[in-house]
């Protein structure tokens, strides 16, 4: 049955919302509750912090390189997005771009 999961080359962000619906439901994760997907987000963005926190004092972390956790925690953190924006009907692609008109309008302060 996994098997039937395949993720395209070059995928647009469109294509991966599509594959995380699919992998969703034929793994029957969460497809109804918000709560749950905010506690997820919550929690693998806590996992991405600590695996770029042990990256910074020069662990080897991971799968033999020193991002190897980074980037699994990144994947993480976009598969959960993405089931959020599928569970709440965004189109991720239009929202960056509609966002991104926005901040375009933006005066950015420099720290
Ligand atoms: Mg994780």
């Amino acid at each position: 049955m996994e098997d039937e999961l395949i993720l395209k080359e070059n995928p647009t962000l469109g294509d991966l919302q599509r594959y995380v619906r699919k992998m969703k439901e034929m793994r029957q994760l969460n497809l109804t509750d918000p709560r749950l997907d905010c506690m997820m987000l919550a929690e693998e963005s806590g996992e991405l912090i600590s695996a770029v926190r042990k990256h910074m004092k020069g662990g080897s972390v991971g799968s033999g390189s020193q991002t190897g956790e980074i980037e699994l925690e990144m994947a993480d953190v976009l598969i959960i997005l993405l089931g959020m924006a599928n569970m709440h009907g965004v189109d991720l692609e239009q929202a960056l771009r509609r966002k991104e008109e926005i901040n375009k309008q933006r005066i950015w302060k420099r720290i």
